[in-house]
C-alpha cells in the first residue's frame, strides 16, 4: 500500500496525528504539500500571496521537507493547481490513499471535496486546540457568542495530550522529489515586530524564548495591547496559521509554566486567546461558505480611499503607521488590526471584503477562520452582530501611543 501524507496547515512533526497514524501502518509513505503561489483572487486581478507570506510558507515547507528527507522519506512540493499537482505526483508515485488535515475554510473544504471525488481520502482533525469530539455540544449546536462557547468548553472539555512526534514509518522507495521553487529572501525590516523565519524549528525556538527564557507570558495581559517590538505578544500566530506550532503544544507548555513558575491572569489569557481562535475555527467549520458572507461582485474597481488605506496615505497618521508596518513586515498587532479594520469599515465606509482580502494577501499569519471571523465580527455581520464595534482612532492613539512613538517609528 502507498500513501500520500498531504500537509496543509499542519507543517510540523510534533503533535502530528498523520505521523502517529503512519507509525501504526506498514505502508510506504511520501510527504506532499501544494500551494498555488501565483493565484489571484477570484473577482479581482490581485495576487493572493504577498511576498512575505510566500517566503514564510516556503521556509515552513522547507523545514518539514528537510526533516522528512533526513529520515529517508521523500517529500514532494508543487505550486501547480491541486488537481494537476496530484496528477503529476501519481505519475511517479502510484498511490492508493491520501491522508490529510481537515482544514477549516470554504475553499479548503472545497479542495477536500474535489480530492475525495477522485482519490481515497482520509481527513484527520488537528487544526484547533480542542478537537470536534472534545466539544461538549455538536457542531450544529455551537454557541453563536464567544463567551457562551468559552464557558461551556472551559467547564466541560479537556485538552488531549499531544501526539507522539517520532517518524518510525517507511518512506516510498525510489521516489525522486523536486526541489522547492526559488523565492527571494527578503531582508527583515529593522523595526519589525515579527523578524522570524518560517518552519517548525523556528516556532519551537520562539516558544522557548518567549515563554521560558524571557518569561514574557507572565506579563502578557498587561503588554498584549502594545505594538512595538517582538515581546509584547507571543507572535505564535504565523506558526499556528501554518501549523508549524500546535495549539495543544502551546497549551501544555502554558500548564507546565503555571506549575513550575507562576499561574496568573496573564498565563490564563494566552489560553483565552487560543479559545478565540478555536471559536472562529469551529464557527467556520459549521457555517462553511456562509461564514464568508457574500463576496461583492465589483471588487475590480478599487476605490481611491482603499488605495490610500492600503498604502498608509489616509488622513490619519495612527492608521497610516499600522498600514506601513503591515506592508514592510507582513505583521501588525491585534490592536492595530482592530483599528485599521474599524477605520476602513466605519470611517471610510468601504466594503469589509476589500480589507479582508488585503489582509489575506499581506499577513504572514493569514488563516481563513481568524481573518474572515475577525473582519465579520468588526463589521457587525457575523454571528454576534453589534453595530458598536467602532474604534475612534484619535482616542485609540491617545490610549495606546500617547507619546507618538509608534507613529514616529513607521512614518
Ligand atoms: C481584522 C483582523 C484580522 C485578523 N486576521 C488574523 C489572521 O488572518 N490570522 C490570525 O492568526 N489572526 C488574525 N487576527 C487575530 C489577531 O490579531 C492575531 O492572531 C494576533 O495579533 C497575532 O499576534 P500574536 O500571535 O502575537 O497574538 P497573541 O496576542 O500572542 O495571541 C496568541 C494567539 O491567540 C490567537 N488570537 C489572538 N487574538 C485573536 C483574535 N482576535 N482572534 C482569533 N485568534 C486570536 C492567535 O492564534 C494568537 O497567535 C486578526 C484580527 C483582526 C482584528
Amino acid at each position: 500500500m502507498k500513501i500520500v501524507l498531504w500537509f496543509r496547515r499542519d507543517l510540523r512533526i510534533h503533535d502530528q496525528i498523520l505521523i502517529e497514524e503512519a507509525n501504526k501502518s506498514d505502508a510506504e509513505f511520501l510527504g506532499f504539500a501544494q500551494a498555488e503561489l501565483d493565484a489571484v483572487f477570484q473577482n479581482t486581478s490581485e495576487v493572493r500571496w504577498g511576498e512575505r507570506k510566500k517566503q514564510f510558507y516556503l521556509e515552513s515547507v522547507a523545514d518539514i521537507k528537510g526533516q522528512f528527507e533526513r529520515k529517508g522519506i521523500p517529500f514532494w512540493f508543487s505550486d501547480l493547481p491541486l488537481i494537476k499537482a496530484l496528477a503529476e505526483l501519481e505519475k511517479t508515485f502510484c498511490f492508493d490513499e491520501i491522508w490529510c488535515q481537515n482544514t477549516a475554510g470554504w475553499e479548503e473544504q472545497e479542495e477536500l471535496s474535489w480530492v475525495a471525488k477522485k482519490y481515497k481520502l482520509h481527513r484527520f482533525e488537528s487544526q484547533s486546540l480542542y478537537q470536534l469530539e472534545d466539544l461538549p455540544f455538536e457542531l450544529k449546536s455551537l454557541p453563536l457568542v464567544f463567551t457562551e462557547f468559552r464557558k461551556k468548553v472551559e467547564r466541560y472539555s479537556t485538552v488531549k495530550k499531544s501526539c507522539s512526534s517520532e517518524i518510525c514509518f517507511r518512506g516510498a522507495e525510489n521516489a525522486i522529489t523536486p526541489a522547492l521553487p526559488a523565492h527571494p529572501t527578503l531582508a527583515q525590516h529593522p523595526n519589525s515586530a515579527f523578524p522570524f523565519s518560517g518552519g517548525e524549528q523556528s516556532a519551537l525556538n520562539r516558544m522557548e524564548e518567549w515563554i521560558w527564557k524571557g518569561n514574557h507570558i507572565a506579563k502578557y495581559k498587561e503588554t498584549r495591547n502594545e505594538s512595538i517590538g517582538t515581546e509584547y505578544s507571543s507572535k505564535f500566530s504565523s506558526y499556528l496559521a501554518w501549523g508549524c506550532l500546535s495549539p495543544r503544544a502551546i497549551f501544555w507548555e502554558i500548564k507546565k509554566y503555571e506549575q513550575e513558575v507562576v499561574a496568573n491572569e496573564s498565563t490564563y489569557w494566552l489560553y483565552f486567546e487560543l479559545l478565540w481562535r478555536d471559536f472562529f475555527h469551529f464557527t467556520c467549520r459549521k457555517d462553511n461558505r456562509a461564514f464568508f458572507k457574500s463576496m461583492p461582485s465589483n471588487l475590480f474597481k478599487e476605490p481611491e480611499a482603499f488605495k490610500a488605506w492600503k498604502e498608509g496615505k489616509t488622513e490619519n497618521a495612527f492608521i497610516n503607521a499600522h498600514m506601513i508596518e503591515l506592508a514592510a513586515t507582513g505583521f501588525m498587532s491585534n490592536r492595530g488590526r482592530q483599528n485599521v479594520a474599524s477605520y476602513l469599515i466605519h470611517h471610510l465606509k468601504l466594503d469589509w471584503w476589500l480589507g479582508a482580502q488585503h489582509f489575506e494577501r499581506e499577513l504572514i499569519d493569514y488563516e481563513a477562520a481568524n481573518n474572515y471571523g475577525n473582519w465579520t465580527y468588526l463589521a457587525g455581520v457575523g454571528n454576534d452582530p453589534r453595530k458598536d464595534r467602532i474604534f475612534n482612532p484619535e482616542l485609540q492613539k491617545q490610549r495606546y501611543d500617547p507619546q507618538g512613538k509608534y507613529v514616529a517609528l513607521w512614518t
